[in-house]
C-alpha cells in the first residue's frame, strides 16, 4: 500500500512494531488482521471506527485504508448526541469496534487483532478519501473534514523531513486516536516512516517515563503535567525530540520543560482542514512561543481585515491562510461551509490570527473569534496575557477573553487556576510585565479550565463573567 509504504513492505523485523496499552503486533500481523477486516468492508460507502486507545482501532483504520473505504473515527467517550451526529452525518454503513457498541442502526463488525487474511484489492486512487475527521467543535458543531490519501502522504513526508523522523525512531504518545495529532501523525506517521510505535493508552508522565522512546508527542497539557510531576525527566532527557502541538504551548511551559530535560521542544501548528502545516525543525531554531516555518510544500500568507497582505514585521497581526498539498477536500455535505472557508484563489482561511517575524518564523496569536481582543483601539492577543499570568509561580492555568465594554469596545478579563494569590496581585504582576493596556481588568478564580479531549481550552464553556 503506497500510503503506508513501510507497512506494505512488511519488511521490519520487529515483533513489537505497534504497541498499544501493552499489547503488540508486528507489521505483518497488523497487515493480516487488517486484511481480514478489509475483505468484509470492501465497497462500503464509509466505515465508522470506535476509536478507543486499543490495538483494534489501528487494525480497523488500516483495514479501511487497504479497502479504500473512508474511515470515520468516533471518539469513544462521545456523548450520545455527538455520536449520533457523527454516525449519521458521515454516511457510514458499518461500525468497526473491538467490542459491541451502541451503533444507532449500523451493522457492527467486531475487529480481532489475532485474525489473519490476505487482502488483494486494487490500490485506491491517491485523491480518494482516506479519513473523514470531525473537527473538535471548539467554535461550532463538529464538521466532517474530507482528508485524501495524497494529503496524508504529503503531510507525513514533510514532517518526517522536518523532524528527521525515520524507521530508527520509537515514537511514544498516548493521545486520542480520533484526531489528526494522535491518529494521522501518531499512528499513520509511524506506519509510513516504519518507526516503532508505543501508544501508552493515556498520556501521563508515568506512562511516558516507562515507554523508552526517541520521539515523544504531546499536547501542551501533557507537557505542563510533565513539568509539574517530573517523574519522566530522565527518560525525556534521553529522547531525540519532544514535540508539542494542537494548542498553544505557553512560553513558561516551554522554558520549564527545557530546564527539566535539557531539550527545547519542537512546536507544530495545524488543524484538521490543513493537517500539520507549520513546525519548527529538528535542526533549526526552537523559539518559545513560535511554531516555526511552513513545512515543505505548504505555503502560508497573512491577510489583514481589508484582505490585503500584512507585512512580516514580527508585530502586525493578520489572518493566517494556507495553501498546498495537505489541504482538505471539503467539509462532508457542507458545500457552503467549504466555499466560505476558501478564498476565491483557493487559500484556506484558518480563522487563526498570526504574526510572522522577518525571518519567516510564525507566531500564532490565537483564534480570531475568541483570542483576539479589541480594546480601546488596541488589538491584543489573549495568549500574550495568558503567558504573562502563567509566569506567576502561583498560576497553573489561565484563559483570557474580551467581554463587551461601553467605552473600550471590549475589556480584558482573565480566568485562572491558582492558589495563594489574589486578584490585585495578579493584575499588578501582569501590569509590570506588559504594556498597561494589556492588563486584565478583572480576574475570576476557577478550579479548572474547561478543556476537550485534546486539552484545548474551550472558551465558549467558560462561565459568564
Ligand atoms: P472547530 O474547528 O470545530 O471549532 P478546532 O479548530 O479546535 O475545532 P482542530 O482542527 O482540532 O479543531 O484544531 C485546530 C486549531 O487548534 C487551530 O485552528 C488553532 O486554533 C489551534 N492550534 C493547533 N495547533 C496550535 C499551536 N501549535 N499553537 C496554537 N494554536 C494551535
Ligand atoms: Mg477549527
Amino acid at each position: 500500500m503506497e500510503l503506508l509504504t513501510a507497512l506494505g513492505a512488511a519488511d521490519r523485523d520487529r515483533p513489537d512494531a505497534v504497541t498499544i496499552d501493552g499489547r503488540a503486533l508486528d507489521h505483518e500481523a497488523l497487515l493480516g488482521a487488517a486484511g481480514a477486516v478489509a475483505a468484509r468492508i470492501a465497497g462500503a460507502p464509509a466505515v465508522a471506527v470506535h476509536a478507543a486507545p486499543v490495538l483494534e482501532t489501528v487494525v480497523a483504520v488500516v483495514a479501511g485504508l487497504l479497502a479504500g473505504v473512508p474511515v470515520v473515527p468516533v471518539p469513544p467517550d462521545a456523548g450520545p448526541a455527538e455520536r449520533r451526529h457523527i454516525l449519521r452525518d458521515s454516511g457510514a454503513s458499518l461500525l468497526l469496534a473491538a467490542a459491541p457498541q451502541e451503533a444507532e442502526d449500523l451493522e457492527t463488525i467486531e475487529v480481532r487483532a489475532a485474525e489473519r487474511a490476505d487482502f488483494t484489492g486494487a490500490e485506491p486512487a491517491a485523491d480518494s478519501t482516506a479519513l473523514v475527521l470531525y473537527t473538535s467543535g471548539t467554535t461550532g458543531a463538529p464538521k466532517g473534514v474530507l482528508v485524501s490519501r495524497q494529503a496524508i502522504a504529503a503531510d507525513l513526508d514533510a514532517l518526517a523531513a522536518a523532524w528527521a523522523w525515520t524507521a530508527e525512531d520509537t515514537l511514544v504518545h498516548g493521545l486520542p486516536l480520533f484526531h489528526v495529532h494522535g491518529l494521522v501523525l501518531g499512528v499513520l506517521g509511524a506506519l509510513r516512516t516504519g518507526s516503532r510505535l508505543v501508544h501508552t493508552g493515556r498520556p501521563t508522565p508515568a506512562a511516558y517515563a516507562a515507554a523508552g522512546g526517541t520521539l515523544y508527542f504531546g499536547v501542551p497539557t501533557v507537557w505542563s503535567r510533565v513539568v509539574r510531576e517530573p517523574s519522566a525527566a530522565k527518560e525525556l532527557a534521553a529522547a531525540r525530540l519532544l514535540v508539542s502541538g494542537s494548542a498553544p504551548l505557553p512560553a513558561p511551559v516551554f522554558r520549564d520543560l527545557a530546564a527539566l530535560t535539557g531539550q527545547r521542544p519542537v512546536e507544530r501548528y495545524g488543524m484538521t482542514e490543513t493537517l500539520i502545516t507549520v513546525s519548527t525543525r529538528a535542526d533549526g531554531e526552537r523559539r518559545p512561543g513560535s511554531v516555526g516555518l511552513p513545512v515543505a510544500g505548504v505555503t502560508t500568507r497573512l491577510v489583514g481585515e481589508d484582505g490585503a497582505p500584512v507585512p512580516y514585521d514580527g508585530a502586525t497581526v493578520g489572518e493566517l491562510q494556507v495553501g498546498g498539498p495537505t489541504l482538505f477536500a471539503g467539509y462532508l455535505g457542507r458545500p457552503e461551509a467549504t466555499a466560505a472557508a476558501l478564498t476565491a484563489d483557493g487559500w484556506f482561511r484558518t480563522g487563526d490570527m498570526a504574526v510572522v517575524e522577518p525571518d519567516g518564523m510564525h507566531r500564532i496569536v490565537g483564534r480570531a473569534s475568541t483570542d483576539l481582543i479589541k480594546s480601546g483601539g488596541y488589538r491584543i492577543g489573549a495568549g500574550e496575557v495568558e503567558n504573562a499570568l502563567l509566569d506567576h509561580p502561583a498560576v497553573r492555568e489561565a484563559a483570557v477573553v474580551g467581554v463587551p465594554h461601553d467605552d473600550l469596545g471590549q475589556q480584558i478579563v482573565a480566568y485562572v487556576v491558582a492558589e495563594g494569590v489574589d486578584e490585585r496581585e495578579l493584575i499588578d504582576f501582569v501590569a509590570r510585565h506588559l504594556s498597561v493596556h494589556k492588563r486584565p481588568r478583572a480576574i475570576r478564580f476557577l478550579d479548572a479550565l474547561p478543556r476537550n479531549a485534546m486539552g484545548k481550552p474551550q472558551k465558549k464553556l467558560l462561565p459568564p463573567f
